[in-house]
C-alpha cells in the first residue's frame, strides 16, 4: 500500500466517548480522514447509512469478506464489523492521516499488516463512569450492556499493544492531546 499519511487505530471501550472525540478532532484539524465501516449491527436512532456506517446483511458481508475488500474484520458482541479497504488507500495516497475507531482484533490485524500503524487507547476515567456512559446513552438494552462491559474487561487485557493511552476526561484536552501524539509521530517517522 503506497501510504504518505499515517494511519491510526483509535480503540477503547464502547462508551469511552471514541465518537464524540473523532468528531471534535475532524472538526478542528483538516489532515484527518475518518474510514467509515461496514458492520450487520442494525442502526441506531440518528445513524445514517454511509455516515456512522454502511450497514450491511450478514450475506452482503460475507461477500465483501470474500472479494478482499475488507482490509480487517471482527466480530464484536454478535456482529461483524469490517473497515473498507479503497477509501483508506485513496486517503493515505493522497497525504491524510487516515483514523479507523475499531476494536482491539482489527486493530491487532492492522498492525500486523501495516507495522508503521500508530494505535491510540481511549479510556473513560473509571469504569463507573463507563457504566454511566453507556446506560445514558439509552440505546442498548441492559443485557447488550452488560455484554459490552464483559467485553470491555476483556479488552483491558489487550492494552498494553497500544502505542498511547489516552484518559478521556476533558474532550478538548483529549483533542489536542491526540493531536500532539500524531504529529509526534509524523517527527519521528520523518527521521527514519
Ligand atoms: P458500536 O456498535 O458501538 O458502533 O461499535 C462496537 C465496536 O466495534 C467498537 O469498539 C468499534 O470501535 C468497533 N468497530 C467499529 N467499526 C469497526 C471495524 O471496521 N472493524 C473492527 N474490527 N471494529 C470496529
Amino acid at each position: 500500500m503506497e501510504q504518505k499519511g499515517i494511519l491510526i487505530v483509535v480503540s477503547g471501550f464502547s462508551g469511552a466517548g471514541k465518537g464524540t472525540l473523532m468528531k471534535g478532532l475532524l472538526e478542528k484539524y483538516d489532515n484527518y480522514a475518518l474510514s467509515i465501516s461496514a458492520t450487520t449491527r442494525k442502526p441506531r436512532e440518528g445513524e445514517e447509512e454511509g455516515k456512522a456506517y454502511f450497514f450491511k446483511e450478514t450475506e452482503e458481508f460475507e461477500k465483501m469478506i470474500a472479494q478482499d475488500e475488507l482490509i480487517e474484520y471482527a466480530r464484536y458482541v454478535n456482529n461483524y464489523y469490517g473497515t473498507p479497504r479503497a477509501y483508506v488507500e485513496e486517503q493515505l495516497s493522497k497525504g491524510k492521516d487516515v483514523i479507523l475507531e475499531i476494536e482491539i482484533q482489527g486493530a491487532l490485524k492492522v498492525k500486523e499488516k501495516f507495522p508503521e500503524t500508530l494505535l491510540l487507547f481511549v479510556t473513560p476515567p473509571s469504569a463507573a463512569v463507563l457504566k454511566e456512559r453507556l446506560v445514558g446513552r439509552g440505546t442498548e438494552t441492559m443485557e447488550v450492556i452488560e455484554s459490552r462491559m464483559q467485553r470491555a474487561a476483556e479488552e483491558a487485557e489487550g492494552m498494553e499493544a497500544y502505542d498511547y493511552l489516552i484518559v478521556n476526561d476533558d474532550l478538548d484536552t483529549c483533542i489536542e492531546e491526540m493531536h500532539q501524539i500524531i504529529q509526534g509521530e509524523h517527527r519521528r517517522s520523518f527521521r527514519n
